[in-house]
């Protein structure tokens, strides 16, 4: 099988701060069914345990140039996959 066309492989990190997601990012979320009215996250297939991990991380964007979180890469039109602790993305521009 043929590898991904992609870009990047961009490092997934991890903070000890506590996180919170920008209105836009929630909007977005929820658009997309990810998030309920509440504000909780509801990924298919991801336990509490694993939303409450993700919502530490992120990864430094090679594309927007900023720390991203890992949420919002999740939903990322350039996200391909996550593997081994690492985003595999497509590196198109974003607007
Ligand atoms: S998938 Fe999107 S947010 Fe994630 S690193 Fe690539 S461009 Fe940045």
């Amino acid at each position: 099988m043929g590898e991904l066309e992609r870009k990047f492989d961009v490092k997934i990190e991890s903070t000890e701060d506590k996180v919170k997601f920008p209105d836009a990012l929630k909007e977005n979320l929820k658009e997309l069914g990810l998030m309920d009215e509440k504000g909780k996250l509801k990924l298919k297939g991801v336990s509490p345990k694993m939303l409450k991990r993700m919502k530490q991380e992120f990864v430094k964007c090679p594309v927007l140039k900023k720390d991203v979180q890992f949420v919002q890469c999740f939903v990322c039109p350039n996200f391909q996959s996550r593997v081994m602790g690492e985003v595999l993305c497509k590196g198109d521009p974003l607007k």
